[in-house]
C-alpha cells in the first residue's frame, strides 16, 4: 500500500530548491515569446495548508519556506518579488499559510500561448488537482505520468519544459525516472527537463545518474542542495538533474539559495555540476 503524500512535506527545503529551479528556469525559458508546453508527471495536489494536520504534525515547511518567508526582506536577487507574489504569502502575516505546488507553480507562471497538463496516479490526490484546477487552465489527467508524458510527446507547441517529481517510495521510480527522461529526449531533443531526486544514503539516485550518463542525452546539469547537518537517517539533500538549462539558470539559483544560506533561513549548501557536458 502507498502512502506517499505530499502534504506532509509541502514547503520543505526540498521543496524550497525543486520550486526554485522550476521557478527560474521556466522564467529564463520565457524570455522568448514562443509557446511552451509545461508537463509535470506527478503533480501531487497543488495547493497545501501548512496550518493544516500533516504540515503542523511533520513541521518540515517551518525549517523550509517559513524560515525564508521570515528572512525575505534581507534576500535581493531580482527574481524574489515575483517568487513572493506566486506563493500569495500575506505580507502583513509572521507566516505563510498556503504553499503551492508544482502545478500551480507552472500555473504561476504560465502566459497565454503556454499550456500546463499535470497527471497524478492516486484518485486523492487526482481529485484535489481536479477540483484545483477546474477555476485554471491547467489540464488534469488522473494516470501514470510517466507514460502519460511519453504518449504526449513531441508538443504541438514549438517548446517543452517537464518536470519529473516522483515519490520514489518504489524503488523502480529511479530507473523508471532515468528511463523516461531519456526516452522523452529522444522525442523531443530540445526540451529542457527538470528531475527531482532525494539524496539519501543508500544512494539509488547515483544508479540513477550513471543509467543517465550512459545514454545519448547531453546538457544535463546537476544541482544538489546538501544540509549543512544531515540527519542520521533520511535525506541528506536534494538533488535536481536538469536538461538543456536555460542560459543564466546556474547563475540565478546559485545566488538565490546563497542569499537564502547567508540570511540563516535553511543551513544547506549549494553544489552545481555537468552529469553530461554539452
Ligand atoms: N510535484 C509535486 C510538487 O512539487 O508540488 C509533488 C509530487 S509528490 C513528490 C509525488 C506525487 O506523485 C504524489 O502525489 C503521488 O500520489 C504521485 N504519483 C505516484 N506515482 C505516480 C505515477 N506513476 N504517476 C503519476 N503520479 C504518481
Amino acid at each position: 500500500m502507498l502512502s506517499y503524500l505530499h502534504a506532509f512535506h509541502a514547503g520543505n527545503f526540498a521543496d524550497v530548491h525543486k520550486h526554485l529551479g522550476l521557478f527560474v528556469a521556466l522564467k529564463l525559458m520565457q524570455r522568448k515569446p514562443t509557446p511552451i508546453a509545461c508537463f509535470d508527471t506527478h503533480g501531487g495536489s497543488a495547493l497545501y495548508d501548512l496550518a493544516g494536520d500533516k504540515a503542523r504534525k511533520t513541521g518540515e515547511a517551518y525549517a523550509g519556506v517559513q524560515r525564508v518567508w521570515q528572512r525575505r526582506a534581507t534576500l535581493e536577487h531580482e527574481l524574489w518579488p515575483e517568487v513572493w507574489g506566486l506563493i500569495g504569502g500575506d505580507p502583513n502575516e509572521a507566516a505563510l499559510r498556503y504553499y503551492p505546488g508544482s502545478p500551480a507553480w507552472l500555473e504561476g507562471l504560465r502566459r497565454e500561448q503556454d499550456s500546463v497538463t499535470a497527471f497524478e496516479l492516486h484518485s486523492n490526490e487526482s481529485s484535489r488537482l481536479q477540483q484545483w484546477a477546474a477555476s485554471t487552465s491547467v489540464g488534469v489527467i488522473a494516470a501514470d505520468g510517466f507514460r502519460g508524458l511519453l504518449s504526449a510527446l513531441p508538443p504541438r507547441e514549438p517548446r517543452l519544459f517537464t518536470l519529473i517529481d516522483p515519490p520514489y517510495e518504489i524503488k523502480d521510480d529511479y530507473a523508471r525516472t532515468a528511463d523516461t527522461l531519456i526516452r522523452a529526449w529522444k522525442r523531443c531533443r530540445h526540451g529542457v527537463y527538470l528531475v527531482w531526486y532525494p539524496v539519501l544514503p543508500e544512494a539509488q539516485f547515483e544508479r540513477m545518474i550513471e543509467q543517465v550518463q550512459g545514454s545519448p542525452m547531453t546538457k544535463v546539469l546537476r544541482s544538489q542542495y546538501l544540509l549543512d547537518q544531515p540527519p542520521e537517517r533520511g535525506m541528506a539533500g536534494s538533488g535536481l538533474l536538469l536538461v538543456n538549462p536555460p542560459w543564466g539558470w546556474a547563475d540565478a539559483i546559485q545566488s538565490m539559495l546563497g542569499e537564502i544560506h547567508a540570511s540563516g533561513a535553511i543551513a544547506a549548501r549549494h553544489q552545481l555540476d555537468w552529469v553530461v557536458p554539452e
